[in-house]
């Protein structure tokens, strides 16, 4: 297969951001951005009951791998509060909305990597419509994934 010059990954926890950093290892040339349209990134949600126990304890302590150092040492393009909501498979652009501004923004893609654990249910338009030539879905409850 070619190495794809851009990937974009939907969803930036612990799926999204394994396959953002192993790509950019594998592919150091390949340009990477997530999108994640929360505030956080690769937090261990595991640990939500601790905070929910006690309202003290900072959310943050969750947090695996900041926004910081995934943009600095990673060389991945992050774009927190952005949120994924059409898909031109054809054309291989997606339109991603900064939920901040209200400024929709048409990305074009050469792989796709949809990455919320719900994907097959909670992203349905975006993995039944992606061909799996360029496409994957990582999540145990994906129809389908495969290796880029
Ligand atoms: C309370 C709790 C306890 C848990 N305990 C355990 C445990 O003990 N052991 C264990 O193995 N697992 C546990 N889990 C499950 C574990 O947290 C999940 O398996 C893991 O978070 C899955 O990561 P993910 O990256 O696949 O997806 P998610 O964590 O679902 O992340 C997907 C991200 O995608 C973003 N997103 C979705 N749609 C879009 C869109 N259209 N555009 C942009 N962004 C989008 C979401 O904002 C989200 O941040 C627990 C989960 C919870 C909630």
């Amino acid at each position: 297969m070619k190495v794809p010059d851009r990937v974009l990954v939907v969803g930036g926890v612990a799926a999204g951001m394994s396959a953002a950093s192993q790509i950019r290892r594998r592919h150091p040339k390949t340009r990477v951005t997530v999108f994640e349209r929360g505030d956080y990134i690769s937090y261990g949600a595991c640990g939500l009951p601790y905070n929910i126990e006690d309202p003290e304890r900072e959310i943050e302590d969750l947090v695996v791998l900041t926004a910081e150092h995934a943009r600095e040492k990673r060389g991945i393009d992050l774009r927190l509060r952005h949120e994924a909501k059409e898909l031109d498979a054809d054309s291989g652009t997606l339109t991603v909305v900064d939920l901040d501004s209200g400024t929709e923004t048409h990305e074009s893609f050469d792989a796709l990597v949809i990455a919320p654990v719900r994907a097959p249910y909670a992203c349905r338009w975006m993995v039944s419509t992606c061909p799996e030539s360029r496409c994957c879905a990582i999540s145990p409850m994906a129809p389908r994934s495969r290796t880029l």
